[in-house]
Protein backbone atom coordinates (compact mmCIF):
# COMPACT_ATOMS: atom_id res chain seq x y z
CA UNK A 1 0.00 0.00 0.00
CA UNK A 2 1.57 3.47 -0.80
CA UNK A 3 0.50 6.75 -0.31
CA UNK A 4 0.39 8.73 -3.34
CA UNK A 5 2.64 12.34 -2.67
CA UNK A 6 3.18 14.04 -6.01
CA UNK A 7 3.22 13.09 -9.36
CA UNK A 8 5.87 15.18 -12.26
CA UNK A 9 6.76 14.94 -15.44
CA UNK A 10 9.62 13.59 -16.25
CA UNK A 11 10.98 15.51 -19.11
CA UNK A 12 10.09 18.80 -16.51
CA UNK A 13 12.26 17.72 -13.38
CA UNK A 14 16.12 18.75 -14.66
CA UNK A 15 19.03 15.80 -14.64
CA UNK A 16 20.84 17.55 -11.18
CA UNK A 17 17.49 17.67 -9.55
CA UNK A 18 16.46 14.16 -10.86
CA UNK A 19 20.06 12.51 -9.96
CA UNK A 20 19.91 14.31 -6.35
CA UNK A 21 16.18 12.87 -6.02
CA UNK A 22 17.52 9.46 -6.84
CA UNK A 23 20.41 9.98 -3.53
CA UNK A 24 17.99 10.94 -1.86
CA UNK A 25 16.12 7.64 -2.38
CA UNK A 26 18.84 5.67 -0.97
CA UNK A 27 19.27 7.73 2.05
CA UNK A 28 15.48 8.24 3.34
CA UNK A 29 14.31 4.30 2.78
CA UNK A 30 10.68 5.42 3.46
CA UNK A 31 10.49 6.84 0.30
CA UNK A 32 10.55 5.09 -3.21
CA UNK A 33 11.06 6.86 -6.84
CA UNK A 34 9.73 5.14 -9.12
CA UNK A 35 9.62 5.58 -13.17
CA UNK A 36 7.12 4.77 -15.55
CA UNK A 37 9.46 4.36 -19.18
CA UNK A 38 5.68 4.11 -20.82
CA UNK A 39 4.25 7.58 -20.10
CA UNK A 40 7.19 9.43 -19.50
CA UNK A 41 6.19 10.19 -16.04
CA UNK A 42 7.99 9.94 -12.44
CA UNK A 43 6.10 9.46 -9.20
CA UNK A 44 7.01 10.18 -5.91
CA UNK A 45 5.44 7.59 -3.67
CA UNK A 46 5.75 7.51 0.16
CA UNK A 47 5.15 4.15 1.93
CA UNK A 48 2.43 4.03 5.03
CA UNK A 49 4.47 1.75 6.91
CA UNK A 50 2.43 -1.62 7.15
CA UNK A 51 3.06 -2.42 10.53
CA UNK A 52 4.26 -0.49 13.53
CA UNK A 53 6.82 -2.21 16.00
CA UNK A 54 7.28 -1.14 19.63
CA UNK A 55 9.54 -2.35 22.48
CA UNK A 56 10.52 -1.74 25.64
CA UNK A 57 12.60 -2.77 28.97
CA UNK A 58 9.76 -5.02 29.52
CA UNK A 59 6.64 -6.05 27.67
CA UNK A 60 3.42 -7.83 29.35
CA UNK A 61 1.54 -9.63 27.22
CA UNK A 62 -2.15 -10.05 29.29
CA UNK A 63 -0.46 -12.85 30.92
CA UNK A 64 3.36 -12.69 31.11
CA UNK A 65 6.25 -10.09 31.27
CA UNK A 66 8.81 -10.92 28.75
CA UNK A 67 12.06 -9.21 28.49
CA UNK A 68 13.12 -6.26 26.36
CA UNK A 69 14.71 -8.20 23.40
CA UNK A 70 11.15 -8.93 21.87
CA UNK A 71 8.72 -6.64 19.83
CA UNK A 72 5.27 -5.96 19.57
CA UNK A 73 3.98 -5.40 15.75
CA UNK A 74 1.11 -3.73 14.88
CA UNK A 75 -0.72 -2.99 12.04
CA UNK A 76 -1.37 0.86 11.55
CA UNK A 77 -4.29 1.02 13.84
CA UNK A 78 -2.78 -1.06 16.35
CA UNK A 79 -4.10 -4.80 15.53
CA UNK A 80 -1.71 -7.15 17.01
CA UNK A 81 0.03 -8.85 14.58
CA UNK A 82 2.56 -10.76 16.44
CA UNK A 83 5.58 -10.50 19.02
CA UNK A 84 8.38 -11.44 17.76
CA UNK A 85 12.66 -11.80 18.88
CA UNK A 86 14.06 -8.42 18.07
CA UNK A 87 16.73 -10.23 15.85
CA UNK A 88 13.44 -11.29 13.15
CA UNK A 89 11.94 -7.65 13.61
CA UNK A 90 13.73 -5.56 11.30
CA UNK A 91 13.77 -1.56 11.42
CA UNK A 92 11.70 1.24 12.31
CA UNK A 93 11.06 -0.07 15.77
CA UNK A 94 10.24 2.47 18.32
CA UNK A 95 11.86 1.78 21.51
CA UNK A 96 10.61 2.98 24.90
CA UNK A 97 12.39 2.69 28.74
CA UNK A 98 9.62 0.76 30.74
CA UNK A 99 7.28 -1.42 30.12
CA UNK A 100 4.18 -1.73 27.87
CA UNK A 101 1.05 -3.14 28.40
CA UNK A 102 -2.33 -3.93 26.77
CA UNK A 103 -4.44 -0.99 27.83
CA UNK A 104 -6.54 -1.16 31.67
CA UNK A 105 -9.75 -2.38 32.53
CA UNK A 106 -11.74 -0.20 34.74
CA UNK A 107 -14.11 -2.62 35.84
CA UNK A 108 -16.00 -0.26 38.43
CA UNK A 109 -16.75 3.30 37.45
CA UNK A 110 -19.50 6.04 38.00
CA UNK A 111 -18.65 8.55 34.80
CA UNK A 112 -22.09 10.23 36.32
CA UNK A 113 -20.57 11.06 39.31
CA UNK A 114 -17.56 12.84 38.42
CA UNK A 115 -18.49 15.77 39.47
CA UNK A 116 -18.26 14.91 43.03
CA UNK A 117 -14.78 15.01 42.88
CA UNK A 118 -13.52 16.72 46.22
CA UNK A 119 -16.79 17.23 47.56
CA UNK A 120 -17.29 14.64 50.07
CA UNK A 121 -14.55 14.52 52.83
CA UNK A 122 -12.59 10.75 53.36
CA UNK A 123 -13.16 8.57 56.26
CA UNK A 124 -16.69 9.20 57.08
CA UNK A 125 -17.83 5.48 56.25
CA UNK A 126 -20.10 4.06 53.60
CA UNK A 127 -23.56 5.53 55.27
CA UNK A 128 -22.15 9.27 55.42
CA UNK A 129 -21.25 8.47 52.10
CA UNK A 130 -24.00 7.52 50.52
CA UNK A 131 -26.44 10.16 52.09
CA UNK A 132 -23.47 12.77 50.95
CA UNK A 133 -23.71 10.96 47.08
CA UNK A 134 -27.81 11.69 47.42
CA UNK A 135 -27.67 14.94 48.60
CA UNK A 136 -25.12 16.19 46.06
CA UNK A 137 -26.83 14.39 43.10
CA UNK A 138 -28.20 17.34 41.38
CA UNK A 139 -26.16 20.15 39.51
CA UNK A 140 -26.41 22.13 36.37
CA UNK A 141 -26.40 19.97 33.81
CA UNK A 142 -23.74 22.21 31.56
CA UNK A 143 -21.15 21.24 34.43
CA UNK A 144 -22.04 17.63 35.12
CA UNK A 145 -21.26 16.93 31.40
CA UNK A 146 -18.06 19.05 31.72
CA UNK A 147 -17.19 16.76 34.77
CA UNK A 148 -17.42 13.55 33.08
CA UNK A 149 -15.73 15.03 29.88
CA UNK A 150 -12.79 15.46 31.96
CA UNK A 151 -12.69 12.30 33.68
CA UNK A 152 -13.56 10.19 30.66
CA UNK A 153 -10.44 12.16 28.91
CA UNK A 154 -8.12 11.32 32.07
CA UNK A 155 -8.90 7.55 31.57
CA UNK A 156 -7.99 7.63 28.03
CA UNK A 157 -4.66 9.12 28.86
CA UNK A 158 -3.39 7.20 31.83
CA UNK A 159 -3.84 4.07 29.84
CA UNK A 160 -7.47 2.93 30.37
CA UNK A 161 -9.29 1.07 27.19
CA UNK A 162 -12.70 0.14 28.77
CA UNK A 163 -14.64 0.85 31.68
CA UNK A 164 -17.91 -1.20 33.21
CA UNK A 165 -19.75 2.09 34.38
CA UNK A 166 -22.44 2.07 36.39
CA UNK A 167 -25.41 4.56 35.30
CA UNK A 168 -28.37 5.44 36.80
CA UNK A 169 -29.58 7.95 34.27
CA UNK A 170 -28.75 9.02 30.42
CA UNK A 171 -26.82 11.68 31.05
CA UNK A 172 -23.38 9.78 30.29
CA UNK A 173 -24.69 8.99 27.06
CA UNK A 174 -23.16 12.45 24.67
CA UNK A 175 -20.00 11.86 26.82
CA UNK A 176 -19.76 7.91 25.56
CA UNK A 177 -20.97 8.25 22.05
CA UNK A 178 -18.21 10.73 21.17
CA UNK A 179 -15.42 8.38 23.72
CA UNK A 180 -12.93 6.20 22.00
CA UNK A 181 -13.09 4.10 25.25
CA UNK A 182 -15.15 0.53 25.31
CA UNK A 183 -18.10 0.55 27.73
CA UNK A 184 -20.32 -1.73 29.17
CA UNK A 185 -23.40 0.20 31.17
CA UNK A 186 -24.58 -1.36 33.82
CA UNK A 187 -27.92 0.66 34.46
CA UNK A 188 -28.55 0.32 38.19
CA UNK A 189 -31.54 0.02 39.89
CA UNK A 190 -32.33 0.29 43.44
CA UNK A 191 -35.45 0.14 45.92
CA UNK A 192 -35.74 -1.14 49.38
CA UNK A 193 -39.60 -1.31 49.59
CA UNK A 194 -40.87 -3.87 47.55
CA UNK A 195 -44.16 -2.54 46.81
CA UNK A 196 -42.37 -0.59 44.31
CA UNK A 197 -40.14 -3.17 42.82
CA UNK A 198 -41.91 -3.30 39.35
CA UNK A 199 -42.08 0.58 39.13
CA UNK A 200 -38.22 0.72 39.85
CA UNK A 201 -37.50 -2.27 37.32
CA UNK A 202 -40.00 -0.14 34.80
CA UNK A 203 -37.83 3.15 35.04
CA UNK A 204 -34.40 1.29 34.61
CA UNK A 205 -35.71 -0.54 31.62
CA UNK A 206 -36.55 2.89 30.41
CA UNK A 207 -32.77 3.86 31.22
CA UNK A 208 -31.31 1.09 29.26
CA UNK A 209 -33.80 1.73 26.14
CA UNK A 210 -32.12 4.94 26.23
CA UNK A 211 -28.72 3.27 25.57
CA UNK A 212 -29.59 1.39 23.18
CA UNK A 213 -31.57 3.66 21.05
CA UNK A 214 -28.08 5.56 20.98
CA UNK A 215 -25.82 2.45 20.03
CA UNK A 216 -24.24 1.87 23.00
CA UNK A 217 -25.23 -1.82 23.19
CA UNK A 218 -23.31 -3.36 25.80
CA UNK A 219 -25.82 -2.15 28.73
CA UNK A 220 -27.08 -4.31 30.72
CA UNK A 221 -29.61 -4.16 33.97
CA UNK A 222 -27.89 -4.56 37.55
CA UNK A 223 -28.64 -4.63 41.19
CA UNK A 224 -27.21 -1.45 43.11
CA UNK A 225 -26.73 -3.35 46.94
CA UNK A 226 -27.99 -5.35 49.24
CA UNK A 227 -29.16 -2.83 51.88
CA UNK A 228 -30.46 -0.88 48.76
CA UNK A 229 -32.67 -3.78 46.66
CA UNK A 230 -35.98 -5.33 48.21
CA UNK A 231 -36.59 -8.95 47.56
CA UNK A 232 -39.14 -8.99 45.14
CA UNK A 233 -37.03 -6.75 43.09
CA UNK A 234 -33.79 -8.95 43.51
CA UNK A 235 -36.33 -11.89 42.47
CA UNK A 236 -37.61 -9.76 39.00
CA UNK A 237 -34.14 -8.76 38.21
CA UNK A 238 -32.80 -12.01 38.17
CA UNK A 239 -35.28 -13.01 35.28
CA UNK A 240 -34.53 -9.58 33.62
CA UNK A 241 -30.95 -10.57 33.35
CA UNK A 242 -31.10 -14.17 32.44
CA UNK A 243 -27.45 -14.90 30.95
CA UNK A 244 -26.45 -11.36 31.22
CA UNK A 245 -23.55 -9.81 32.81
CA UNK A 246 -24.75 -7.83 36.12
CA UNK A 247 -22.47 -6.11 38.76
CA UNK A 248 -23.70 -5.66 42.55
CA UNK A 249 -22.11 -3.38 45.57
CA UNK A 250 -21.32 -6.18 48.07
CA UNK A 251 -19.94 -5.95 51.56
CA UNK A 252 -18.78 -2.38 50.88
CA UNK A 253 -18.78 -2.04 55.38
CA UNK A 254 -19.62 -4.23 58.33
CA UNK A 255 -22.85 -2.78 58.57
CA UNK A 256 -24.38 -4.40 55.13
CA UNK A 257 -24.20 -7.87 57.35
CA UNK A 258 -24.95 -7.02 60.71
CA UNK A 259 -28.30 -5.59 57.90
CA UNK A 260 -28.89 -9.05 56.72
CA UNK A 261 -27.90 -11.20 60.21
CA UNK A 262 -30.21 -9.35 62.75
CA UNK A 263 -31.56 -6.40 61.61
CA UNK A 264 -29.55 -3.89 62.93
CA UNK A 265 -26.57 -1.73 62.69
CA UNK A 266 -25.93 1.93 60.63
CA UNK A 267 -27.71 0.86 57.99
CA UNK A 268 -31.11 1.58 59.70
CA UNK A 269 -30.25 5.06 60.67
CA UNK A 270 -29.86 5.57 56.93
CA UNK A 271 -33.36 4.08 56.28
CA UNK A 272 -34.64 5.87 59.40
CA UNK A 273 -33.26 9.48 57.78
CA UNK A 274 -34.76 8.96 54.15
CA UNK A 275 -37.82 7.87 55.57
CA UNK A 276 -37.50 3.97 54.09
CA UNK A 277 -40.09 1.76 56.23
CA UNK A 278 -38.21 -1.17 56.56
CA UNK A 279 -40.63 -3.09 58.87
CA UNK A 280 -41.48 -5.88 55.90
CA UNK A 281 -37.62 -6.66 55.82
CA UNK A 282 -36.61 -9.77 57.14
CA UNK A 283 -33.47 -10.78 58.01
CA UNK A 284 -31.59 -14.06 56.38
CA UNK A 285 -29.26 -14.66 59.66
CA UNK A 286 -26.83 -14.82 56.81
CA UNK A 287 -23.97 -12.40 55.50
CA UNK A 288 -24.61 -10.42 53.01
CA UNK A 289 -22.88 -12.16 49.82
CA UNK A 290 -25.05 -15.31 50.77
CA UNK A 291 -27.76 -13.73 51.20
CA UNK A 292 -28.11 -11.87 47.56
CA UNK A 293 -26.32 -14.27 45.64
CA UNK A 294 -28.45 -17.44 45.84
CA UNK A 295 -30.81 -14.73 44.09
CA UNK A 296 -28.63 -15.08 40.50
CA UNK A 297 -28.92 -18.19 39.20
CA UNK A 298 -30.48 -17.81 35.63
CA UNK A 299 -26.66 -18.13 34.37
CA UNK A 300 -25.52 -14.53 34.54
CA UNK A 301 -22.38 -13.27 34.82
CA UNK A 302 -21.43 -11.31 37.78
CA UNK A 303 -18.93 -8.27 38.77
CA UNK A 304 -18.88 -8.18 42.84
CA UNK A 305 -17.82 -5.04 43.15
CA UNK A 306 -15.14 -4.08 46.81
CA UNK A 307 -15.80 -6.99 48.74
CA UNK A 308 -14.28 -5.07 51.88
CA UNK A 309 -15.91 -7.29 54.43
CA UNK A 310 -15.97 -10.77 52.57
CA UNK A 311 -14.59 -13.72 54.10
CA UNK A 312 -13.38 -16.90 53.70
CA UNK A 313 -16.68 -18.54 54.63
CA UNK A 314 -18.21 -16.58 52.28
CA UNK A 315 -16.24 -17.76 49.25
CA UNK A 316 -16.55 -21.24 50.60
CA UNK A 317 -20.41 -20.38 50.19
CA UNK A 318 -20.10 -18.62 46.27
CA UNK A 319 -17.81 -21.68 45.16
CA UNK A 320 -20.50 -24.49 46.40
CA UNK A 321 -23.25 -22.12 45.13
CA UNK A 322 -21.57 -21.45 41.29
CA UNK A 323 -21.45 -26.00 41.46
CA UNK A 324 -24.96 -26.00 42.63
CA UNK A 325 -25.98 -23.88 39.70
CA UNK A 326 -23.66 -25.59 37.26
CA UNK A 327 -21.75 -22.13 36.87
CA UNK A 328 -18.43 -23.89 37.99
CA UNK A 329 -15.03 -21.84 38.58
CA UNK A 330 -13.43 -22.59 35.02
CA UNK A 331 -16.29 -20.32 33.30
CA UNK A 332 -15.27 -17.45 35.63
CA UNK A 333 -19.10 -16.65 36.20
CA UNK A 334 -18.31 -14.20 39.43
CA UNK A 335 -15.70 -11.67 39.36
CA UNK A 336 -14.26 -10.02 42.01
CA UNK A 337 -13.25 -6.07 41.76
CA UNK A 338 -11.18 -4.26 44.42
CA UNK A 339 -11.21 -0.79 44.64
CA UNK A 340 -8.64 0.22 47.15
CA UNK A 341 -8.58 3.76 46.97
CA UNK A 342 -12.17 4.04 47.35
CA UNK A 343 -12.23 1.68 50.37
CA UNK A 344 -9.53 3.73 51.61
CA UNK A 345 -11.34 6.77 50.74
CA UNK A 346 -14.30 5.68 52.53
CA UNK A 347 -14.25 2.75 55.02
CA UNK A 348 -9.95 3.02 55.32
CA UNK A 349 -10.11 -0.61 55.06
CA UNK A 350 -8.44 -2.71 52.46
CA UNK A 351 -10.43 -5.18 50.54
CA UNK A 352 -8.38 -9.48 51.88
CA UNK A 353 -6.45 -9.39 48.72
CA UNK A 354 -4.27 -12.35 49.80
CA UNK A 355 -7.48 -14.54 50.76
CA UNK A 356 -8.99 -13.59 46.95
CA UNK A 357 -5.78 -14.84 45.56
CA UNK A 358 -5.50 -17.66 48.14
CA UNK A 359 -8.86 -18.89 47.09
CA UNK A 360 -8.22 -18.62 43.34
CA UNK A 361 -10.81 -15.84 42.78
CA UNK A 362 -10.59 -13.68 39.60
CA UNK A 363 -9.55 -10.30 40.78
CA UNK A 364 -10.48 -7.18 38.40
CA UNK A 365 -10.03 -3.42 39.42
CA UNK A 366 -11.42 -0.70 39.47
CA UNK A 367 -11.43 2.86 40.11
CA UNK A 368 -15.32 3.65 41.26
CA UNK A 369 -15.99 6.95 40.88
CA UNK A 370 -14.75 10.83 41.71
CA UNK A 371 -17.30 10.24 44.41
CA UNK A 372 -14.81 8.59 46.50
CA UNK A 373 -11.22 8.89 44.85
CA UNK A 374 -8.40 10.99 43.89
CA UNK A 375 -7.88 10.65 40.32
CA UNK A 376 -9.65 7.70 37.74
CA UNK A 377 -6.66 5.42 37.19
CA UNK A 378 -5.74 2.20 37.78
CA UNK A 379 -1.73 2.59 38.09
CA UNK A 380 -2.75 4.02 41.24
CA UNK A 381 -4.98 1.53 42.39
CA UNK A 382 -2.15 -0.81 41.47
CA UNK A 383 0.54 1.46 43.77
CA UNK A 384 -2.16 1.20 46.32
CA UNK A 385 -2.05 -2.58 46.25
CA UNK A 386 1.19 -3.30 45.88
CA UNK A 387 2.01 -0.73 48.78
CA UNK A 388 -0.74 -2.66 50.96
CA UNK A 389 0.41 -5.81 50.29
CA UNK A 390 4.09 -5.10 50.88
CA UNK A 391 5.29 -5.87 47.54
CA UNK A 392 4.75 -9.66 48.13
CA UNK A 393 2.41 -9.79 44.98
CA UNK A 394 4.29 -10.25 41.49
CA UNK A 395 3.64 -7.44 39.34
CA UNK A 396 2.74 -10.00 36.47
CA UNK A 397 -0.44 -11.41 38.46
CA UNK A 398 -1.77 -7.58 39.35
CA UNK A 399 -1.57 -6.34 35.51
CA UNK A 400 -3.06 -9.28 34.64
CA UNK A 401 -6.16 -8.20 36.54
CA UNK A 402 -5.89 -4.89 35.39
CA UNK A 403 -5.78 -6.17 31.81
CA UNK A 404 -7.00 -9.71 31.06
CA UNK A 405 -8.94 -11.09 33.62
CA UNK A 406 -10.71 -7.34 33.75
CA UNK A 407 -11.28 -7.93 29.59
CA UNK A 408 -12.83 -11.38 30.73
CA UNK A 409 -14.95 -9.70 33.56
CA UNK A 410 -16.87 -7.41 31.07
CA UNK A 411 -16.24 -9.58 28.51
CA UNK A 412 -14.77 -7.73 26.05
CA UNK A 413 -11.37 -10.25 25.39
CA UNK A 414 -12.04 -10.77 22.14
CA UNK A 415 -10.42 -7.27 21.48
CA UNK A 416 -9.34 -6.20 24.80
CA UNK A 417 -6.80 -7.46 27.12
CA UNK A 418 -3.40 -8.89 25.75
CA UNK A 419 -1.33 -8.46 23.23
CA UNK A 420 -2.33 -11.77 21.38
CA UNK A 421 -3.07 -11.83 17.13
CA UNK A 422 -6.19 -9.92 16.09
CA UNK A 423 -6.85 -7.76 19.15
CA UNK A 424 -6.48 -4.14 19.28
CA UNK A 425 -6.41 -3.69 22.81
CA UNK A 426 -4.37 -0.15 22.98
CA UNK A 427 -0.76 -0.09 24.05
CA UNK A 428 0.23 1.65 27.33
CA UNK A 429 3.96 2.57 28.63
CA UNK A 430 4.58 2.39 32.53
CA UNK A 431 7.82 4.38 33.47
CA UNK A 432 9.70 5.42 36.19
CA UNK A 433 9.68 1.74 37.78
CA UNK A 434 12.35 0.22 40.05
CA UNK A 435 13.30 -3.12 38.14
CA UNK A 436 9.28 -4.37 38.19
CA UNK A 437 8.08 -2.80 41.03
CA UNK A 438 6.34 0.40 40.39
CA UNK A 439 7.43 3.61 42.79
CA UNK A 440 5.70 6.63 43.69
CA UNK A 441 7.05 8.51 40.55
CA UNK A 442 5.51 5.78 38.29
CA UNK A 443 3.33 6.64 35.04
CA UNK A 444 1.08 5.15 33.04
CA UNK A 445 0.53 6.96 29.71
CA UNK A 446 -1.47 5.54 26.36
CA UNK A 447 0.79 5.40 22.92
CA UNK A 448 -1.38 4.23 20.86
ZN1 LIG B 1 -19.42 2.02 43.12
Amino acid sequence: MYYYFSSLYHSLIPQPLLSFLKFANKLISNFKLTRSFAGGKITLYQPINLYRKFTADYIFTGHEILPGNFVLITNPEGQVINIVDILDAGDNIQIFKGLLTPGFINAHCHLELSHLKNVIAPGFGLVNFVQQVMRNRSLVEEAKQQAMHYAEQEMYRNGIVAVGDICNTPESITVKKQSSLHWHNFIEISGFIDAAATKRLADGEDVCANYYNNNLTQTSLTPHAPYSVSKTLFAQLNQATTNQLISIHNQECSAEDELYQNKSGSFLDLYKNFGIDIDGFQPTGKTSLQSWLPYFNNKQSIISVHNTFTSNVDIDFYKSHSIATKQTESNLSLFFCVCINANKYIEQTPPPIELLRKSNCPIVIGTDSYASNWQLSVLEEIKTIQLATANSIPLTEILQWATINGARALQMDKTLGSFEKNKKPGIVLIEEMNNLTLTNRSTSSRIL
